[in-house]
Protein backbone atom coordinates (compact mmCIF):
# COMPACT_ATOMS: atom_id res chain seq x y z
CA UNK A 1 0.00 0.00 0.00
CA UNK A 2 2.70 2.50 1.50
CA UNK A 3 4.60 1.56 -2.00
CA UNK A 4 1.60 2.11 -4.01
CA UNK A 5 1.02 5.63 -2.15
CA UNK A 6 4.66 6.76 -3.29
CA UNK A 7 4.73 5.48 -7.02
CA UNK A 8 1.20 7.57 -7.09
CA UNK A 9 2.73 10.54 -5.67
CA UNK A 10 5.73 10.24 -8.22
CA UNK A 11 4.06 9.88 -10.95
CA UNK A 12 2.10 12.88 -10.37
CA UNK A 13 5.22 14.87 -9.39
CA UNK A 14 6.94 13.96 -12.77
CA UNK A 15 3.36 14.61 -14.60
CA UNK A 16 4.19 18.14 -12.75
CA UNK A 17 8.02 17.88 -14.19
CA UNK A 18 6.71 17.66 -17.94
CA UNK A 19 4.14 20.03 -17.11
CA UNK A 20 7.68 22.31 -17.38
CA UNK A 21 8.09 21.45 -20.67
CA UNK A 22 4.50 21.54 -22.36
CA UNK A 23 3.13 24.59 -20.22
CA UNK A 24 0.38 24.64 -17.32
CA UNK A 25 -2.01 22.64 -19.30
CA UNK A 26 -0.46 19.34 -19.05
CA UNK A 27 -0.06 19.81 -15.50
CA UNK A 28 -3.83 21.08 -14.54
CA UNK A 29 -5.54 17.69 -16.66
CA UNK A 30 -2.72 15.85 -14.17
CA UNK A 31 -4.38 17.05 -10.98
CA UNK A 32 -8.40 16.30 -12.49
CA UNK A 33 -8.22 13.84 -15.04
CA UNK A 34 -5.91 10.71 -14.96
CA UNK A 35 -4.38 9.36 -18.09
CA UNK A 36 -4.21 6.05 -19.18
CA UNK A 37 -2.69 5.11 -23.06
CA UNK A 38 -2.89 1.56 -24.45
CA UNK A 39 -0.95 0.63 -27.37
CA UNK A 40 -2.38 -1.73 -29.62
CA UNK A 41 -6.09 -2.51 -30.11
CA UNK A 42 -5.97 -6.12 -30.05
CA UNK A 43 -7.38 -8.71 -27.80
CA UNK A 44 -5.57 -7.74 -24.63
CA UNK A 45 -4.93 -3.97 -25.31
CA UNK A 46 -8.85 -3.31 -26.81
CA UNK A 47 -10.22 -5.36 -23.86
CA UNK A 48 -8.80 -2.74 -21.14
CA UNK A 49 -9.31 0.25 -22.76
CA UNK A 50 -12.74 -0.48 -22.74
CA UNK A 51 -13.01 -1.72 -19.13
CA UNK A 52 -11.27 1.20 -17.62
CA UNK A 53 -13.64 3.17 -19.23
CA UNK A 54 -16.54 1.04 -18.29
CA UNK A 55 -15.26 0.89 -14.47
CA UNK A 56 -13.77 4.29 -13.96
CA UNK A 57 -15.54 7.08 -16.55
CA UNK A 58 -13.32 9.36 -14.74
CA UNK A 59 -10.56 8.13 -16.25
CA UNK A 60 -9.12 9.58 -19.79
CA UNK A 61 -8.23 6.41 -22.25
CA UNK A 62 -6.28 6.59 -25.43
CA UNK A 63 -5.91 4.06 -27.60
CA UNK A 64 -2.96 4.04 -30.37
CA UNK A 65 -3.65 1.38 -32.88
CA UNK A 66 -1.99 1.12 -36.13
CA UNK A 67 -4.53 -0.65 -38.11
CA UNK A 68 -7.97 0.92 -38.49
CA UNK A 69 -9.89 -2.04 -38.23
CA UNK A 70 -9.31 -5.25 -35.88
CA UNK A 71 -9.00 -8.25 -37.58
CA UNK A 72 -9.29 -11.36 -35.46
CA UNK A 73 -6.46 -14.71 -35.80
CA UNK A 74 -9.27 -16.62 -34.01
CA UNK A 75 -11.52 -18.07 -37.12
CA UNK A 76 -8.57 -17.10 -39.65
CA UNK A 77 -7.48 -20.88 -40.49
CA UNK A 78 -11.05 -21.07 -41.58
CA UNK A 79 -10.56 -18.41 -44.25
CA UNK A 80 -7.62 -20.70 -45.57
CA UNK A 81 -10.09 -23.82 -45.67
CA UNK A 82 -12.53 -21.87 -47.55
CA UNK A 83 -15.39 -21.17 -45.14
CA UNK A 84 -15.06 -17.62 -43.50
CA UNK A 85 -14.08 -14.34 -45.21
CA UNK A 86 -11.87 -12.34 -43.35
CA UNK A 87 -14.88 -9.18 -43.85
CA UNK A 88 -16.31 -11.96 -41.02
CA UNK A 89 -13.44 -11.31 -39.23
CA UNK A 90 -13.07 -7.39 -39.21
CA UNK A 91 -14.37 -5.24 -36.65
CA UNK A 92 -14.64 -1.66 -36.28
CA UNK A 93 -13.67 0.35 -33.34
CA UNK A 94 -16.84 2.52 -32.56
CA UNK A 95 -17.58 0.75 -29.96
CA UNK A 96 -14.75 1.69 -27.71
CA UNK A 97 -15.61 4.79 -28.91
CA UNK A 98 -19.46 4.48 -27.76
CA UNK A 99 -17.03 4.07 -24.21
CA UNK A 100 -15.22 7.16 -24.63
CA UNK A 101 -11.84 5.43 -25.49
CA UNK A 102 -10.29 7.76 -27.60
CA UNK A 103 -8.92 5.99 -30.85
CA UNK A 104 -5.56 7.47 -32.15
CA UNK A 105 -4.86 5.65 -35.56
CA UNK A 106 -0.88 5.67 -35.54
CA UNK A 107 2.12 3.85 -35.15
CA UNK A 108 3.27 4.15 -31.50
CA UNK A 109 8.16 4.59 -32.16
CA UNK A 110 9.35 5.59 -29.14
CA UNK A 111 8.19 5.95 -25.00
CA UNK A 112 9.98 8.13 -22.40
CA UNK A 113 9.38 6.63 -19.38
CA UNK A 114 10.68 9.86 -17.80
CA UNK A 115 8.54 12.26 -19.34
CA UNK A 116 5.50 9.48 -19.15
CA UNK A 117 4.93 10.46 -22.82
CA UNK A 118 4.67 8.36 -26.42
CA UNK A 119 5.84 9.39 -29.76
CA UNK A 120 3.64 8.37 -32.89
CA UNK A 121 5.59 8.15 -36.50
CA UNK A 122 4.17 11.50 -37.53
CA UNK A 123 6.11 13.08 -34.60
CA UNK A 124 3.08 14.02 -31.89
CA UNK A 125 3.40 13.20 -28.68
CA UNK A 126 0.98 11.91 -26.02
CA UNK A 127 1.49 12.11 -22.10
CA UNK A 128 -0.06 9.47 -19.72
CA UNK A 129 -0.15 8.99 -16.13
CA UNK A 130 0.23 4.86 -16.82
CA UNK A 131 0.73 3.27 -20.24
CA UNK A 132 -0.39 -0.01 -20.93
CA UNK A 133 1.63 -1.78 -24.06
CA UNK A 134 -0.01 -4.21 -25.67
CA UNK A 135 1.81 -4.92 -29.39
CA UNK A 136 1.25 -8.40 -30.20
CA UNK A 137 4.35 -10.38 -31.65
CA UNK A 138 6.85 -9.67 -34.55
CA UNK A 139 8.14 -13.09 -36.08
CA UNK A 140 12.10 -13.35 -35.91
CA UNK A 141 14.09 -14.54 -38.63
CA UNK A 142 17.60 -14.35 -37.62
CA UNK A 143 18.10 -18.00 -37.50
CA UNK A 144 16.66 -18.71 -41.30
CA UNK A 145 18.83 -16.16 -43.65
CA UNK A 146 16.73 -17.20 -46.25
CA UNK A 147 13.70 -15.53 -45.49
CA UNK A 148 15.43 -12.10 -43.89
CA UNK A 149 14.48 -10.17 -46.92
CA UNK A 150 11.17 -8.88 -47.71
CA UNK A 151 10.84 -10.13 -50.72
CA UNK A 152 11.25 -13.78 -49.39
CA UNK A 153 8.77 -12.97 -47.03
CA UNK A 154 6.72 -12.02 -49.19
CA UNK A 155 7.02 -15.37 -50.69
CA UNK A 156 6.91 -17.38 -47.91
CA UNK A 157 4.08 -16.60 -45.54
CA UNK A 158 3.23 -16.81 -42.24
CA UNK A 159 0.06 -15.90 -42.06
CA UNK A 160 0.42 -15.50 -37.97
CA UNK A 161 -1.40 -11.76 -38.10
CA UNK A 162 -4.64 -12.33 -39.83
CA UNK A 163 -4.78 -10.21 -43.10
CA UNK A 164 -3.43 -9.63 -46.01
CA UNK A 165 -1.19 -12.54 -45.33
CA UNK A 166 -4.33 -14.96 -44.62
CA UNK A 167 -5.87 -14.02 -48.25
CA UNK A 168 -2.03 -14.04 -50.22
CA UNK A 169 -1.78 -17.85 -48.63
CA UNK A 170 -5.93 -19.13 -49.18
CA UNK A 171 -4.79 -17.44 -53.12
CA UNK A 172 -1.18 -20.13 -53.14
CA UNK A 173 -3.55 -22.73 -51.88
CA UNK A 174 -6.13 -22.06 -54.35
CA UNK A 175 -3.51 -21.98 -57.28
CA UNK A 176 -1.45 -25.17 -56.16
CA UNK A 177 -2.01 -27.95 -58.86
CA UNK A 178 -3.91 -30.71 -57.39
CA UNK A 179 -1.33 -33.18 -56.42
CA UNK A 180 0.93 -30.87 -55.06
CA UNK A 181 1.74 -30.85 -51.11
CA UNK A 182 1.51 -28.25 -48.61
CA UNK A 183 3.91 -27.94 -45.66
CA UNK A 184 3.92 -26.12 -42.80
CA UNK A 185 6.28 -25.51 -40.15
CA UNK A 186 6.03 -25.10 -36.40
CA UNK A 187 8.56 -23.13 -34.57
CA UNK A 188 9.17 -24.34 -31.10
CA UNK A 189 7.23 -23.35 -28.21
CA UNK A 190 6.45 -21.04 -26.99
CA UNK A 191 5.17 -19.52 -30.08
CA UNK A 192 1.43 -17.41 -30.66
CA UNK A 193 -1.60 -19.92 -30.40
CA UNK A 194 -0.21 -23.76 -29.49
CA UNK A 195 -2.94 -25.76 -31.39
CA UNK A 196 -3.40 -23.16 -34.20
CA UNK A 197 -0.69 -24.55 -36.72
CA UNK A 198 -2.80 -27.92 -36.31
CA UNK A 199 -5.88 -26.79 -37.08
CA UNK A 200 -4.17 -25.01 -40.06
CA UNK A 201 -3.48 -28.32 -41.26
CA UNK A 202 -6.63 -29.53 -41.00
CA UNK A 203 -8.30 -26.48 -42.45
CA UNK A 204 -5.98 -27.33 -45.51
CA UNK A 205 -6.71 -30.93 -45.85
CA UNK A 206 -10.75 -30.27 -45.67
CA UNK A 207 -10.06 -27.82 -48.81
CA UNK A 208 -8.02 -30.67 -50.47
CA UNK A 209 -10.14 -33.12 -49.29
CA UNK A 210 -13.15 -31.64 -51.27
CA UNK A 211 -11.16 -29.92 -53.94
CA UNK A 212 -8.13 -31.48 -55.08
CA UNK A 213 -7.73 -34.97 -53.40
CA UNK A 214 -4.69 -35.76 -54.59
CA UNK A 215 -3.00 -33.16 -52.57
CA UNK A 216 -1.06 -33.43 -49.35
CA UNK A 217 -0.46 -31.78 -46.07
CA UNK A 218 3.00 -32.13 -44.02
CA UNK A 219 3.33 -31.17 -40.86
CA UNK A 220 6.96 -30.11 -40.07
CA UNK A 221 7.31 -29.46 -36.15
CA UNK A 222 10.12 -28.56 -34.75
CA UNK A 223 8.96 -29.98 -31.19
CA UNK A 224 8.75 -32.98 -30.29
CA UNK A 225 4.87 -33.91 -30.11
CA UNK A 226 1.79 -31.93 -31.29
CA UNK A 227 1.88 -28.86 -28.41
CA UNK A 228 -1.97 -28.84 -28.05
CA UNK A 229 -5.18 -31.69 -28.33
CA UNK A 230 -3.21 -34.01 -29.18
CA UNK A 231 -6.19 -36.43 -29.03
CA UNK A 232 -8.05 -34.21 -30.99
CA UNK A 233 -5.60 -33.26 -34.09
CA UNK A 234 -4.57 -37.24 -34.04
CA UNK A 235 -8.43 -38.06 -34.11
CA UNK A 236 -8.63 -35.88 -37.53
CA UNK A 237 -5.54 -36.69 -39.41
CA UNK A 238 -5.87 -40.94 -38.47
CA UNK A 239 -9.83 -40.51 -39.41
CA UNK A 240 -11.12 -38.21 -42.34
CA UNK A 241 -7.90 -37.05 -43.32
CA UNK A 242 -5.82 -40.29 -43.52
CA UNK A 243 -3.49 -40.10 -46.05
CA UNK A 244 -3.45 -36.65 -46.77
CA UNK A 245 -2.10 -35.43 -43.40
CA UNK A 246 1.55 -36.46 -42.41
CA UNK A 247 2.86 -35.22 -38.73
CA UNK A 248 6.68 -34.83 -38.73
CA UNK A 249 7.81 -34.29 -34.98
CA UNK A 250 11.15 -32.89 -34.13
CA UNK A 251 12.06 -31.47 -37.49
CA UNK A 252 14.04 -28.46 -36.65
CA UNK A 253 14.05 -25.76 -39.48
CA UNK A 254 17.68 -24.28 -40.03
CA UNK A 255 17.09 -22.70 -43.63
CA UNK A 256 14.36 -21.79 -46.30
CA UNK A 257 15.37 -22.57 -50.09
CA UNK A 258 12.77 -19.70 -50.77
CA UNK A 259 13.60 -20.45 -55.11
CA UNK A 260 12.84 -23.84 -54.87
CA UNK A 261 10.13 -23.49 -51.90
CA UNK A 262 12.46 -26.08 -49.82
CA UNK A 263 12.25 -26.09 -45.79
CA UNK A 264 15.75 -27.24 -44.96
CA UNK A 265 15.77 -29.64 -41.86
CA UNK A 266 18.29 -30.78 -39.70
CA UNK A 267 18.26 -34.24 -41.18
CA UNK A 268 16.79 -33.89 -44.53
CA UNK A 269 15.27 -30.69 -47.15
CA UNK A 270 11.66 -30.69 -47.91
CA UNK A 271 10.34 -29.22 -50.97
CA UNK A 272 6.74 -28.32 -51.06
CA UNK A 273 4.50 -26.63 -53.84
CA UNK A 274 3.49 -24.00 -50.99
CA UNK A 275 5.18 -23.45 -48.06
CA UNK A 276 4.22 -21.74 -44.86
CA UNK A 277 6.79 -20.96 -42.16
CA UNK A 278 5.59 -19.96 -38.39
CA UNK A 279 8.66 -18.31 -37.55
CA UNK A 280 9.91 -17.85 -33.98
CA UNK A 281 8.24 -14.89 -32.50
CA UNK A 282 9.05 -12.77 -29.87
CA UNK A 283 7.18 -9.34 -28.22
CA UNK A 284 6.59 -6.71 -30.77
CA UNK A 285 9.07 -3.88 -31.59
CA UNK A 286 7.58 -0.96 -29.58
CA UNK A 287 8.02 -3.30 -26.67
CA UNK A 288 12.34 -4.15 -27.50
CA UNK A 289 13.21 -0.81 -28.17
CA UNK A 290 11.16 0.43 -24.91
CA UNK A 291 13.84 -1.95 -22.82
CA UNK A 292 10.67 -4.21 -21.77
CA UNK A 293 11.83 -7.55 -22.75
CA UNK A 294 13.53 -10.24 -19.94
CA UNK A 295 12.90 -13.33 -20.74
CA UNK A 296 15.26 -15.28 -23.91
CA UNK A 297 15.27 -11.99 -25.80
CA UNK A 298 11.92 -12.47 -26.43
CA UNK A 299 9.62 -11.68 -23.82
CA UNK A 300 8.24 -9.42 -21.13
CA UNK A 301 7.90 -9.98 -17.70
CA UNK A 302 5.42 -9.09 -15.51
CA UNK A 303 4.01 -8.90 -11.95
CA UNK A 304 1.02 -11.17 -12.07
CA UNK A 305 -0.62 -8.64 -9.86
CA UNK A 306 -1.19 -5.50 -11.74
CA UNK A 307 0.65 -6.78 -15.06
CA UNK A 308 3.13 -4.07 -14.40
CA UNK A 309 6.26 -5.00 -16.39
CA UNK A 310 9.49 -5.97 -14.18
CA UNK A 311 11.68 -3.54 -16.45
CA UNK A 312 9.45 -0.81 -16.26
CA UNK A 313 7.08 1.18 -13.55
CA UNK A 314 4.55 2.14 -14.85
CA UNK A 315 4.59 0.53 -17.82
CA UNK A 316 2.07 -2.70 -18.26
CA UNK A 317 2.40 -5.38 -20.38
CA UNK A 318 0.07 -7.41 -21.60
CA UNK A 319 -1.33 -10.53 -24.26
CA UNK A 320 1.21 -12.53 -26.30
CA UNK A 321 4.18 -9.85 -25.78
CA UNK A 322 4.56 -11.57 -22.17
CA UNK A 323 6.53 -14.06 -20.59
CA UNK A 324 3.99 -15.97 -19.64
CA UNK A 325 3.01 -18.11 -16.45
CA UNK A 326 3.79 -21.93 -16.08
CA UNK A 327 1.37 -23.68 -18.95
CA UNK A 328 -0.51 -20.20 -19.54
CA UNK A 329 -1.11 -20.03 -22.99
CA UNK A 330 -1.16 -17.46 -25.25
CA UNK A 331 -3.73 -16.91 -26.65
CA UNK A 332 -6.63 -14.40 -27.66
CA UNK A 333 -9.09 -15.23 -24.63
CA UNK A 334 -5.84 -15.12 -22.29
CA UNK A 335 -4.85 -11.71 -23.53
CA UNK A 336 -8.94 -10.49 -23.30
CA UNK A 337 -8.30 -11.60 -19.39
CA UNK A 338 -4.53 -10.00 -19.16
CA UNK A 339 -6.84 -6.78 -19.66
CA UNK A 340 -9.49 -7.33 -18.11
CA UNK A 341 -6.70 -7.65 -14.48
CA UNK A 342 -5.02 -5.08 -15.67
CA UNK A 343 -7.89 -2.48 -15.99
CA UNK A 344 -8.76 -3.30 -12.51
CA UNK A 345 -5.03 -2.79 -11.18
CA UNK A 346 -4.43 0.39 -13.40
CA UNK A 347 -7.80 1.91 -11.86
CA UNK A 348 -6.64 1.02 -8.21
CA UNK A 349 -3.25 2.18 -8.56
CA UNK A 350 -4.29 5.93 -10.22
CA UNK A 351 -6.49 5.81 -7.42
CA UNK A 352 -4.50 5.03 -4.63
CA UNK A 353 -6.72 1.67 -3.66
CA UNK A 354 -5.47 -1.45 -2.71
CA UNK A 355 -4.79 -3.95 -5.60
CA UNK A 356 -6.91 -7.38 -5.93
CA UNK A 357 -4.62 -9.89 -4.84
CA UNK A 358 -5.94 -12.81 -5.87
CA UNK A 359 -6.47 -12.58 -9.72
CA UNK A 360 -8.06 -15.32 -11.76
CA UNK A 361 -8.05 -15.95 -15.32
CA UNK A 362 -9.77 -18.35 -17.84
CA UNK A 363 -9.11 -19.47 -20.65
CA UNK A 364 -10.79 -21.80 -23.85
CA UNK A 365 -9.69 -22.33 -27.03
CA UNK A 366 -11.36 -24.24 -29.80
CA UNK A 367 -9.97 -25.44 -33.10
CA UNK A 368 -12.20 -26.37 -35.86
CA UNK A 369 -10.94 -29.49 -37.69
CA UNK A 370 -13.16 -28.54 -41.12
CA UNK A 371 -16.57 -26.48 -41.62
CA UNK A 372 -18.30 -27.41 -38.62
CA UNK A 373 -16.85 -29.41 -36.07
CA UNK A 374 -14.45 -28.11 -33.37
CA UNK A 375 -12.91 -29.05 -29.77
CA UNK A 376 -11.63 -27.29 -27.28
CA UNK A 377 -9.23 -26.79 -24.13
CA UNK A 378 -9.74 -24.85 -20.99
CA UNK A 379 -7.75 -24.15 -17.72
CA UNK A 380 -8.54 -21.20 -14.98
CA UNK A 381 -5.25 -19.56 -13.78
CA UNK A 382 -5.21 -18.29 -9.96
CA UNK A 383 -2.20 -16.17 -8.58
CA UNK A 384 -0.14 -17.90 -6.28
CA UNK A 385 1.67 -15.57 -3.74
CA UNK A 386 4.08 -17.76 -2.50
CA UNK A 387 5.63 -18.55 -6.24
CA UNK A 388 4.55 -14.97 -7.35
CA UNK A 389 3.19 -16.28 -11.03
CA UNK A 390 0.03 -17.63 -11.93
CA UNK A 391 -0.96 -21.36 -11.50
CA UNK A 392 -3.47 -23.37 -13.21
CA UNK A 393 -6.49 -24.09 -10.17
CA UNK A 394 -5.99 -27.97 -9.63
CA UNK A 395 -8.95 -29.92 -11.10
CA UNK A 396 -9.94 -26.76 -13.61
CA UNK A 397 -10.43 -27.14 -17.39
CA UNK A 398 -11.25 -29.94 -19.84
CA UNK A 399 -9.81 -31.28 -23.15
CA UNK A 400 -12.13 -32.83 -26.15
CA UNK A 401 -10.44 -35.83 -27.52
CA UNK A 402 -12.35 -35.74 -30.16
CA UNK A 403 -14.29 -32.78 -32.93
CA UNK A 404 -18.02 -32.93 -32.76
CA UNK A 405 -20.34 -30.18 -34.44
CA UNK A 406 -22.01 -29.18 -30.96
CA UNK A 407 -18.63 -28.12 -30.04
CA UNK A 408 -18.57 -25.79 -33.71
CA UNK A 409 -21.31 -23.93 -32.48
CA UNK A 410 -19.60 -23.11 -29.14
CA UNK A 411 -16.87 -22.04 -30.84
CA UNK A 412 -18.56 -20.01 -33.16
CA UNK A 413 -20.71 -18.37 -30.12
CA UNK A 414 -17.27 -17.49 -28.73
CA UNK A 415 -15.77 -15.76 -31.09
CA UNK A 416 -18.99 -13.10 -30.93
CA UNK A 417 -18.79 -12.65 -27.29
CA UNK A 418 -15.29 -12.19 -27.13
CA UNK A 419 -15.80 -9.62 -29.80
CA UNK A 420 -18.60 -8.24 -28.26
CA UNK A 421 -17.04 -8.09 -25.23
CA UNK A 422 -13.81 -6.42 -25.80
CA UNK A 423 -15.16 -4.11 -28.82
CA UNK A 424 -19.03 -3.85 -28.45
C1 LIG B 1 -4.04 -18.64 -36.93
C2 LIG B 1 -4.32 -18.25 -35.51
C3 LIG B 1 -5.45 -18.76 -34.87
C4 LIG B 1 -5.71 -18.41 -33.55
N1 LIG B 1 -6.81 -18.93 -32.93
C5 LIG B 1 -7.09 -18.60 -31.66
C6 LIG B 1 -8.27 -19.10 -31.02
O1 LIG B 1 -9.05 -19.84 -31.62
N2 LIG B 1 -8.51 -18.71 -29.75
C7 LIG B 1 -7.70 -17.87 -29.07
O2 LIG B 1 -7.98 -17.54 -27.90
N3 LIG B 1 -6.55 -17.39 -29.65
C8 LIG B 1 -6.24 -17.73 -30.91
N4 LIG B 1 -5.12 -17.21 -31.53
C9 LIG B 1 -4.17 -16.39 -30.74
C10 LIG B 1 -4.60 -14.92 -30.64
O3 LIG B 1 -4.78 -14.38 -31.93
C11 LIG B 1 -3.52 -14.10 -29.93
O4 LIG B 1 -3.13 -14.78 -28.77
C12 LIG B 1 -4.06 -12.72 -29.56
O5 LIG B 1 -4.29 -12.00 -30.76
C13 LIG B 1 -3.07 -11.96 -28.68
O6 LIG B 1 -3.61 -10.72 -28.36
P1 LIG B 1 -2.64 -9.45 -28.18
O7 LIG B 1 -3.51 -8.35 -27.68
O8 LIG B 1 -1.44 -9.82 -27.40
O9 LIG B 1 -2.12 -9.14 -29.65
P2 LIG B 1 -2.92 -8.74 -30.96
O10 LIG B 1 -4.32 -9.22 -30.88
O11 LIG B 1 -2.08 -9.17 -32.10
O12 LIG B 1 -2.96 -7.16 -30.93
C14 LIG B 1 -1.80 -6.38 -31.04
C15 LIG B 1 -2.18 -5.06 -31.70
O13 LIG B 1 -1.15 -4.09 -31.48
C16 LIG B 1 -1.01 -3.30 -32.64
N5 LIG B 1 0.34 -2.69 -32.57
C17 LIG B 1 1.53 -3.34 -32.41
N6 LIG B 1 2.53 -2.45 -32.29
C18 LIG B 1 1.98 -1.22 -32.40
C19 LIG B 1 2.52 0.10 -32.37
N7 LIG B 1 3.83 0.29 -32.20
N8 LIG B 1 1.67 1.14 -32.52
C20 LIG B 1 0.33 0.95 -32.70
N9 LIG B 1 -0.23 -0.29 -32.74
C21 LIG B 1 0.58 -1.36 -32.58
C22 LIG B 1 -1.21 -4.29 -33.78
O14 LIG B 1 -1.60 -3.62 -34.98
C23 LIG B 1 -2.32 -5.18 -33.22
O15 LIG B 1 -3.61 -4.72 -33.59
C24 LIG B 1 -4.84 -17.54 -32.86
C25 LIG B 1 -3.71 -17.03 -33.50
C26 LIG B 1 -3.45 -17.38 -34.83
C27 LIG B 1 -2.25 -16.82 -35.51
Amino acid sequence: MKNQRRDFIRGFAACAAAGALTGPFRLARAQNAARVIVIGGGYSGATCAKYIRRWAPDIEVTLIERAREFISCPLSNLVLGGTRTLAALTLNYDGLRKHGVKVVTGDAVAIDPVTRSVRLAGGETLAYDRLVIAPGIDPVYDTLPGLKSADAQNRVLHAWKAGEQTVALRKQLEAMRDGGVFAIHVPRAPYRCAPAPYERACQVAWYFKNAKPKSKVLVLDANEDVQSKKALFMAAWNGPYKGIVEYRPNSELTDVDVQTLTAKLEFEDVKADVLNIVPPQRASAIAASSGLITANGRWCGVDWLTMESIAQKGIHVLGDATLTAPVMPKSGHMANQHGKVCAAAVIALLKNQPVNEQPMMINTCYSFVDDKNAGHVSTVHTYDAQEKTMVVVKGSGGLSDKANEVEGGYANSWAKNIWADMLG
